[in-house]
């Protein structure tokens, strides 16, 4: 049994924390989802296949995960693109989510537990933008809207580091109006500008919600006024997730309103951010035309989650040689069957050394690191074998269970092309016979075998690590 005592750098402190729950195992969580307006790059997968690893992680180690994650359905980009291509917001909305949700799909991000629509929650934004103005943290500019005013927020800045001065970023997207109080003051409620504008009924007005409230209108919804884990990308950080603080400590009066915010870093492109306004992306379904799920999977991951990775074409190169290593390990060590334990350690610690790694913020270029050290010994433990076959079944077996629990976590390998192979003993004598005449350079001998081990329905490799069997049955 291995105990787990994770940490994970908390955007909020600036330091690794140790992850301890509110309520025991029970883990909240919520990522900051698409704005769906065009269909989704590899950049966004950037984000959500690491929160899905890390979710699937948190489970495998016995945590009880609520995993949500919004679709920002409603949006000046909707409605601008929607505009643009003479269609109504709500439609092309739908279009593009059914493309993110297609795309998680064919990337296997299966661990969100609820999707939440944007506009499915109008009744929660109304309450939180009217509790915000009852309490005096907000007001109204007529013909415009009501805008939370940074200034009344004590607390302003602790994700981020910035000041109610220094707050001029947060003119963005439905924020800007020229008589606001601060700079920074961001909208809660937009007044209905045009007709064609999706709108809805509220104490103040006929309307559409701001962008930050909609998050956390979300979230008390499901998790109530505080929660375990907040993600997204780190662009996020400010004003969005910085808004999403005042908004609800605000309301609530409770602090922290989550205890820990994690944030990816970006999938760059010669440096610069991947992202839909560069144009210079790539989307999930032409990425997946040339490479697999599990390639992208892998690139991503190989990375720290909180660094930046820079994408090129040949990084995939080394991601494939890397992932045939991983198959064509699992493909070998299925041929064992010596009767002597030799490794039984080297096992046990690569097991405990790994999970050491993703313990200490989910480091996977390390954890990575010794899982391939760990092939490299057991490869080269098998070449120095006289007699080939130097793992007891039950070291193999217990290799391949132990990589099918990190596939479960990481949707790294493609386990069908690994198909399980139950090799007859009769076949496995062939391969330890075939191995001792290569070892003493008998070809012709070592060629009779591989004929024999074929007409019993097997294929025979010689890899640089030594042999590997497949069935051509
Ligand atoms: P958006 O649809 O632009 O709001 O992005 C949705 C999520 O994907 C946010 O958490 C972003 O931070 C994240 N994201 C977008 N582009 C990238 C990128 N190039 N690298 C990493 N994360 C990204």
């Amino acid at each position: 049994m291995i105990t787990h005592n994770l940490k994970i750098y908390n955007t909020l402190s600036g330091k690794k924390e140790k992850l301890k729950p509110i309520k025991g195992r029970k883990i909240t969580i919520f990522v900051c989802g698409v704005t769906v307006f065009d269909f989704p790059h590899i950049g966004h997968a950037r984000t959500y296949i690491f929160f899905d690893s890390f979710v699937k992680y948190l489970k495998q180690i016995g945590f009880n995960v609520f995993y949500l994650q919004n679709i920002t359905n409603l949006d000046d980009k909707i409605i601008a693109r929607a505009r643009e291509k003479r269609v109504e917001p709500k439609n092309l909305a739908l279009a593009f989510e059914k493309e993110y949700l297609k795309a998680m799909k064919d990337l296997s991000i299966n661990s969100v537990a609820k999707y939440a629509r944007a506009t499915s929650y109008i009744k929660e934004i109304i309450s939180q933008a009217k509790r915000l103005t009852d309490k005096g943290y907000a007001y109204k500019i007529d013909g415009d809207g009501i805008y939370y005013d940074i200034s009344k927020f004590k607390n302003y800045g602790k994700l981020s580091g910035r000041t109610v001065l220094a707050a001029e970023d947060s003119v963005s997207r439905i924020d800007y109006s020229k008589d606001k109080k601060n700079r920074g003051d961001f909208c809660l409620w937009k007044f209905k500008q045009e007709e064609a504008e999706p709108s809805w009924s509220s104490p103040f007005g006929k309307g559409r919600p701001g962008w930050h409230i909609e998050d956390t209108a979300i979230t008390e919804k499901f998790f109530g006024s505080q929660y375990d884990i907040h993600g997204g990308g780190r662009d996020l950080i400010f004003p969005h997730h910085e808004a999403e603080i005042s908004q609800m400590e605000a309301i609530s009066g409770k602090k922290p309103f989550v205890k820990y915010w994690m944030h990816t870093g970006f999938l760059t492109v010669n440096g610069q951010k991947m992202s839909k306004s560069i144009g210079n992306f790539i989307t999930i379904s032409d990425f997946l035309k040339r490479y697999s799920s599990q390639q992208l999977r892998f690139l991503l991951m190989k990375n720290l989650w909180r660094s930046p990775i820079n994408y090129s074409e040949s990084i995939m190169i080394e991601v494939r040689l890397s992932l045939e290593k991983i198959e064509e390990f699992l493909q070998k060590i299925q041929i064992q069957n010596s009767k002597s334990q030799k490794n039984s350690k080297l096992i046990k610690d690569f097991k405990i050394n790994f999970y050491k790694e993703l313990d200490d913020d989910f480091n996977t270029p390390k954890a990575f690191a010794v899982m391939f050290e760990f092939i490299k010994r057991i490869n080269e433990f098998l070449e120095k074998e006289e007699c080939s076959v130097g793992l007891s079944k039950k070291e193999a077996d217990e290799i391949y269970n132990f990589f099918e629990k990190i596939n479960n976590i990481f949707g790294i390998i493609d386990f069908k092309k690994i198909k399980k192979l139950t090799i007859p003993l009769e076949v496995k004598k062939l391969i330890n016979a075939r191995k001792k005449y290569r070892n003493e350079q008998n070809w012709q001998k070592a060629d009779e075998i591989r004929i024999e081990i074929e007409k019993q329905g097997y294929l025979v490799e010689d890899t640089k690590t030594g042999q590997i069997i497949k069935n051509i049955k």
